[in-house]
């Protein structure tokens, strides 16, 4: 189905391609580069994203294989690690040649008696250890375990990995380094099993930011970053801005005193004021929690406050002392510090103001 929803999401390509280039220069030559297009590219949009970094990266992952598959299907031939695959999909999962994080011994068991059925040789797969997430992932002492395993011929183990917990936070740094000590046992138990090293990598974007001494190792697994966000602000404002999302004026009210605007009649004028509505709402990602003048958009350059409840497909700003008509362009989310004030007043991080961005906006390639 075609999407001709008036509001849009509007990516700059050429910012994700700066992007890029800063964190390469934080990289030795030789580390590839992962990119995380998880969560429909965190919500920008996973096949736009990686059509355009298929030959500028060596890796994408996704969260889960429906994930992946559309990827295949948007043609699409990097290799994908799918970080949390499900044991159901693993026939999926071969047939669309993409590969598992396989974490524990129940489901390598399960990965590798299937590779075996598809008489698969040296298929790549992907090894989670947990050093301290306590998310997904084997820990060392099954090492010993999973050693017979690991040697089955239908699977190589592409890479080992793991994910730190707290890499933005440097008042963890000791929390940190001791999971980048755990993970260096595990890389040298893992060769010794194996008789060959494969890729090693636990950074994220703010690993990469704050550890790329310590524990850059072989490839690291970059997101958020590319997307324009880095740890704190003064990172972020090395980052150029990646998405605008963009929409126009409904309709515009003018409200007497005494009048309310919106369910439960939350706002009252206390003076005659000019309302614009504008189609977007919480069902595409914007929190009810910005309702009742916390959240605000750009109109011509000026904030205009949401006023009284977020709806479902709409919200109405106060436009009293801004010159605009009904059709006018106006931007919902402007930049990187906009989502960041966004996140912080309504409780949240940049990642989730993102995801949240419904797939009924439209997203379009900004225009150069
Ligand atoms: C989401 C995810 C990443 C990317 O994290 P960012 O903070 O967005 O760079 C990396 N590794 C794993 C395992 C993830 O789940």
């Amino acid at each position: 189905m075609e999407n001709n929803h008036v509001t849009k999401l509007e990516i700059d390509l050429e910012a994700v391609d700066s992007n890029l280039q800063f964190f390469k220069s934080k990289l030795k030559p030789s580390t590839k580069l992962l990119v995380v297009v998880k969560a429909f590219g965190y919500g920008i949009s996973a096949a736009l994203l990686s059509k355009h970094l298929a030959k500028k990266v060596d890796y994408f992952a996704v969260a889960y294989t429906n994930e992946g598959i559309a990827l295949r299907n948007a043609g699409i031939t990097t290799p994908i690690l799918v970080l949390h695959p499900q044991q159901t999909n693993f026939q999926k999962i071969i047939e669309h040649n993409l590969e598992p994080n396989l974490y524990s011994k129940k489901v390598l068991n399960s990965f590798i008696s299937i590779a075996k059925n598809n008489n698969l040789k040296n298929y790549p797969i992907h090894l989670k250890f947990n050093t301290g997430l306590n998310r997904l992932g084997f820990e060392f002492k099954n090492i010993n375990t999973i050693a017979p395993l690991l040697n089955s011929n239908s699977i190589k183990v592409a890479s080992i990995f793991s994910h730190i917990a707290a890499s933005e936070d440097l008042n963890e740094k000791k929390f940190t380094l001791k999971q980048i000590n755990r993970f260096n046992e595990i890389s040298e138990k893992i060769v010794e099993t194996l008789g060959y090293t494969p890729m090693k990598h636990i950074l994220n974007t703010s690993g990469i930011l704050n550890y790329s001494n310590e524990a850059q190792f072989d490839m690291v697994r970059l997101g958020i970053g590319l997307y324009g966000f880095g740890n704190d602000k003064k990172q972020t404002e090395n980052l150029k801005n990646v998405l605008q999302v963009k929409s126009i004026i409904s309709q515009i009210h003018t409200i007497n005193k005494g009048d309310t605007v919106g369910y439960n009649r939350a706002f009252t004028a206390n003076t005659t004021i000019k309302t614009a509505t504008i189609p977007i709402g919480h069902a595409d990602g914007i929190s009810r929690q910005l309702g009742n003048g916390i959240g605000y958009i750009y109109i011509n350059n000026q904030i205009a406050p949401i006023i009284g409840n977020v709806c479902m497909d709409m919200i109405m700003v106060n436009v009293t002392n801004i010159n605009c008509n009904e059709g006018d362009e106006v931007i919902v989310y402007k930049n990187q510090q906009h989502i960041e004030d966004l996140a912080s007043k309504s409780h949240t991080i940049p990642y989730e103001i993102l995801t949240a961005i419904s797939q009924r906006v439209q997203r379009v390639l900004k225009k150069c």
